[in-house]
């Protein structure tokens, strides 16, 4: 009989990655014993790949670089460094709640609380105090999408004592000349600081940019923006053909493994999926008889909300705010092509794009949704210390209810802490809307 797929990974539950490994290894095992369970995936076996590499890269050491949710890892690849998306961790284990206890530990240790500065972070300041956190090479972050990261990253560096670069990301336009928030100036701009950061990351590593393995990384990552940008357009088929935790799978894709070849073939899989479904007239949710526009991010302390909205209400949650993955593919041409791909990337990354500038941005790209996806209701579970997003979310639910009729439901809760607002609190909330508004 065939080895079970995931046997492979057995062997480095034992792996010596370090001390402050520990936490890191306690995720990869739940993930190892939840694909147990199931057929091969080859998403999960990418999501396992990427635990393991930044296991083994300190055994190699081979730097790794600490990162945000809201940033595409193409360039660490592209100089063979090891990226870590950060919030893999952080909020990786708020389904198991097990975020909860280092919250309260970061609480004590006298860092924020939770209406200043966002818990997508927050837990990893208890974790390590405690010692049981990956301590990376190198950290970078961006001024965007919330001073909740810029800050809490500050915290990360000085906690670590390692080396950290961020960016400025600029606020107006770079697309169309005829918006009233364009600049010229935009793309220069953001494309100067990654140069910077790059020749920054040449000296920090000892390690040299080859032109020929970057401009191949941009082919990749930009052959998966095809694939998506693909996949978001067969969501607009009624019924939607994928179920409500599909999207997520792009985006976690492209912020792990953006700019290689297992992210194109990620991305094709989930593409080609949605478009047999749409063949043969599969529908993610049989029976579907709601569609919401999600834009925020998911209640992760509650990984069973979206599936129980399907069973119960036929509701398909046609993506969410990072599963909406925005950006468009790029000419990669010639070598200038790829870093003004790298920039245009960057500006546009899910969350960026919608946060770094004018309320319009968001407006707008919520109506679009709306529209493009025939929606018939928004929902949104947000949290007091995302204040610039918080600050917009009435302004975003009266545009949409004066331009189309479309209800919206903003909840207040904190989608990484099960203790402010209880999962049963949200889906009564929820069913309520649904029922007595949409429906
Ligand atoms: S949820 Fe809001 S405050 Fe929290 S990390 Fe994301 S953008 Fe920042």
């Amino acid at each position: 009989m065939e080895e079970p797929w995931y046997n492979k990974y057995k062997q480095y539950r034992r792996a010596k990655w370090g001390k402050d490994f520990k936490l890191w290894k306690i995720l990869f095992d739940g993930f190892l014993v939840g694909a147990k369970s199931e057929p091969y995936d080859p998403f999960m076996e990418m999501v396992l790949d990427m635990f393991v590499d930044v296991g083994n890269a300190r055994i190699k050491e081979k730097p790794i670089v600490m990162h945000p949710f809201n940033y595409g890892p193409e360039l660490f690849h592209a100089m063979d460094l090891e990226p870590l998306m950060q919030e893999v961790f952080s909020v990786g284990l708020a389904p198991m709640h097990a975020n909860e206890f280092y919250i309260d530990l970061t609480n004590q240790i006298g860092y924020g609380d939770n209406p200043t500065l966002c818990n997508a972070q927050r837990p990893l300041i208890g974790a390590f105090e405690n010692g049981i956190a990956p301590i990376p090479d190198i950290i970078f972050f961006l001024s965007t999408p919330c001073n909740s990261i810029a800050t809490t990253y500050q915290v990360f560096q000085y906690l670590t004592g390692v080396p950290q670069f961020n960016i400025d990301i600029p606020y107006w336009d770079y697309n169309d000349p005829n918006s009233e928030f364009f600049d010229e100036k935009t793309l220069d701009y953001i494309l100067n600081q990654l140069k910077y950061f790059i020749s920054w990351l040449e000296q920090q590593t000892n390690r040299k940019l080859d032109e020929e393995k970057f401009k191949q990384t941009m082919i990749w990552v930009n052959q998966a923006r095809e694939n998506i940008s693909e996949f978001n357009e067969l969501l607009k088929t009624v019924p939607c053909p994928v179920n409500s935790l599909e999207p997520m799978k792009n985006f976690l894709t492209m912020v792990t493994r953006g700019g290689t070849e297992v992210g194109v073939k990620a991305t094709k899989l989930i593409r080609d999926n949605a478009a047999n479904n749409v063949k043969n007239g599969v529908a993610g949710v049989p029976g579907e008889n709601i569609r919401i526009a999600w834009p925020y991010t998911h209640v992760f302390f509650d990984r069973e909300l979206f599936p129980w909205l399907e069973e119960t209400y036929k509701a398909s949650i046609i993506m969410d705010l990072l599963g909406f993955y925005p950006v468009q593919p790029h000419d990669t041409s010639t070598i200038e092509k790829c870093f003004e791909s790298l920039a245009k990337g960057t500006l546009d990354f899910s969350m960026i794009g919608t946060c770094r500038g004018p309320a319009e941005y968001y407006v707008d790209y919520v109506m679009r949704w709306v529209k493009d996806y025939k929606i018939d209701c928004v929902i949104i579970p947000i949290q007091f210390a995302c204040k610039h997003a918080y600050s917009i979310t009435r302004l975003i639910a009266e545009s949409v209810r004066q331009e189309t009729g479309v209800p919206s439901l903003i909840i207040a809760c904190d989608p990484y802490d099960s203790r402010e607002v209880t999962s049963e609190t949200i889906r009564g909330k929820i069913g309520e809307f649904l029922t007595e508004v949409v429906m």
